[in-house]
């Protein structure tokens, strides 16, 4: 008896003294899927994670949804800029930075322009919606700064650090566990919207 409670106050220590784990603030936008992604976008600075179709978007961060795309309305003919994503979701992190994941199959039904998500939180699905249409299904995501609504030429994804860098080096740090802010120069006004 003596011996049983040694050894319960002891496991009590052994468990209240590891550190305590805190939630990470990033998360890699996609959960329980195996992916792959370069660092090379077409265009603009951005990321295509390859997975498998109906593999989890997640919040890279927690914040606040932005704006949300249900409908493709993506027409190789047009091809308009503001119809290339597809289903699309956009999210203001609770670091000031934008997070945008498009080409989904799927969005959850709670996601609405305005509704808080926890960091890790489900979104959507993977998909090749909007311009992806034939290729092999991915998440474009993109790392912006707040503009208004519509501006899909920045909320698509800008280029990093010295403007030219892809959300790549991130996407690598948080898959790896480390919580690391992006560095992003917000221009003092909205370039404007380009021809591709
Ligand atoms: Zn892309």
């Amino acid at each position: 008896m003596k011996l049983g409670i040694k050894l319960l106050v002891a496991s009590f220590l052994i468990l209240n003294t590891s550190p305590a784990q805190a939630a990470p603030i990033y998360n890699f936008p996609i959960s329980g899927c195996a992916v792959t992604y370069g660092k090379y976008h077409h265009d603009y600075p951005a990321t295509d994670i390859f997975a498998n179709k109906g593999c989890a978007f997640v919040a890279p961060i927690a914040g606040v949804i932005d704006e949300v795309n249900t409908v493709d309305r993506w027409r190789g003919r047009t091809n308009l800029g503001a119809d290339r994503g597809g289903l699309s979701i956009s999210l203001i992190g609770e670091d000031g930075l934008r997070y945008y994941g498009s080409h989904l199959s799927k969005i959850e039904p709670n996601i609405t322009a305005g509704y808080k998500v926890t960091s890790g939180e489900k979104l959507g699905e993977v998909g090749a919606t909007g311009s992806a249409k034939g290729t092999k299904p991915h998440l474009h995501f993109g790392i912006s700064y707040p503009t208004e609504k519509g501006i899909w030429w920045i909320r698509r994804g800008v280029g990093l650090e010295n403007g030219k860098t892809s959300p790549w080096k991130y996407l690598k740090a948080w898959q790896a566990g480390k919580d690391l802010k992006p560095k992003l120069i917000i221009p003092a006004t909205t370039p404007p919207e380009p021809k591709k």
